[in-house]
């Protein structure tokens, strides 16, 4: 029977990939609570992605990947969140970085075809290490401490960067650094095996404890002139990306699974005081009805933007301010539904070996993955500003 789990699943190769995804993001579940428990990444679940080929999905076609858009990145991604958040939110990140180099083309094309030659061969993993003590998010364009010291043939980096997602397991790092000796700020693609560079695992947070999200200390690493695959530029530094829709169906992920573990609850939990289960009370049929509210808004608003950005709008100047509202919307939507879903659950649901206990840990941590919401908030004003100010010039008397 079809459910809300697949509703947007609009096509048979999208039932058949999706179908495929589930029953991986269903044995991924298992390993999720273990990872939890022991602060440590699943290396049997990023062994199974690797199996299924998942981190050739967003690689293009020509090049052995199955080049998927927007629209199924959100799909697949919200799926596997569903069995395990940490890795759903890893993996995103590296099929969101090369659907973005995909749709872009901004690395020499010889840098990029070697790096999906090894994902689709070897199933190597890729992921940005930006964030720095020094700046925080590196959304708001901090400059970057890591430094690159131009040398003879390349450069030598130094620096630290906090929150490295997957880091036991990236075969490459994207390390943005301040080239010594100017403003400009660059990103290199460094290997895992470069002398110099090592993991200080300094990850142990309340939630999204199975991403590992360690520190990354380059400690004179040298690179040849190649390693320098971008210079960042204004329009590199936007608050949101399309890219980034991977974390907004993360997050909306751990609110589905959220409500499942509820329902499931609610139908077989019968206190003395009843003759049927609680499923039947009205106040959990009013949380329920409450809870798939907040859900089908925002999961609609987040499908409808991916599809959007998938068909090549006109006016990306309109669409780019939403690409942000959906990730402040879905976030806000996962909090409030795991925390309805709590409520179904009661007091059982605080039990450690409760899943929903990770999941309201989990959710929380959207707050603080990019796009930033006062960021959001703002650039919403700013387009209804500009609004204002063209409709003032047209017609003075009436905006
Ligand atoms: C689970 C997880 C995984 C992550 N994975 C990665 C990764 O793989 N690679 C990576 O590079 N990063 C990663 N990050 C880092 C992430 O992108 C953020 O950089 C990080 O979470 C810090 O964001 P913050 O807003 O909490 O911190 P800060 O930017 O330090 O903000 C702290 C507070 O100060 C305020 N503030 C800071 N600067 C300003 C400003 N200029 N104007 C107004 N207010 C300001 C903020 O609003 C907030 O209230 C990850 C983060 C998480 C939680």
């Amino acid at each position: 029977m079809r459910t809300i789990r697949d509703q947007f699943a609009i096509s048979p190769v999208h039932r058949e990939r999706l179908a495929h995804i589930g029953r991986l993001a269903d044995r991924l579940a298992v390993h999720a609570q273990v990872a939890d428990e022991r602060n440590q990444l699943s290396l049997e679940s990023i062994e199974a992605l690797k199996a299924m080929r998942y981190p050739a999905y967003t690689v293009p076609r020509e090049w052995g990947g199955l080049g998927i858009g927007l629209y199924e990145l959100v799909l697949y991604q919200e799926r596997l969140a569903q069995g395990d958040a940490s890795i759903a939110l890893g993996i995103g990140w590296h099929l969101g970085i090369i659907y973005d180099l995909k749709e872009k083309r901004s690395w020499r094309e010889s840098v990029f075809r070697n790096l999906c030659k090894e994902i689709v061969e070897k199933g190597a993993l890729v992921n940005r290490a930006a964030t720095e003590r020094a700046t925080g998010s590196p959304s708001r364009g901090g400059k970057p401490q890591t430094i690159a010291i131009r040398k003879k043939g390349g450069f030598e980096l130094r620096g630290r960067k906090t929150f490295t997602t997957l880091a036991p397991v990236l075969d490459y790092f994207i390390v943005t650094a301040t080239i010594e000796g100017t403003d400009e700020h660059a990103e290199f693609l460094v290997p895992r095996e470069t002398r110099g560079l090592r993991i200080d695992p300094t990850w142990n947070m309340v939630g999204m404890r199975g991403t590992a999200s360690h520190d990354l200390v380059l400690d004179g690493v040298r690179l040849p002139e190649e390693a320098l695959v971008c210079i960042k530029t204004d329009s590199h530094r936007r608050a949101a990306s399309p890219y980034l829709l991977f974390i907004p169906a993360c997050y909306l992920g751990i609110a589905l699974a959220a409500r499942r573990e509820a329902l499931k609850f609610a139908a077989s939990y019968q206190p003395n005081t009843l003759d049927r289960p609680i499923l039947y009370t009205s106040n959990v049929q009013q949380l329920l009805g409450q809870m798939d509210l907040e859900l089908s808004a925002a999961r609609h608003y987040l499908y409808a933007v991916a599809e959007r950005w998938d068909e090549r709008p006109d006016d990306p100047v309109l669409l780019e301010p939403d690409l942000g509202a959906v990730k402040t919307y879905a976030v806000q939507t996962a909090l409030s539904v795991v925390d309805k879903a709590m409520r179904i659950v009661g007091a059982h649901g605080l039990a450690l070996s409760h899943p929903l206990q990770r999941m309201y840990r989990d959710v929380r941590f959207g707050l603080h993955n990019p796009p930033m919401d006062d960021m959001v908030i703002h650039s919403l004003a700013q387009r209804a500003v500009k609004e204002a100010e063209n409709g003032n010039q047209r017609d003075p008397m009436g905006i």
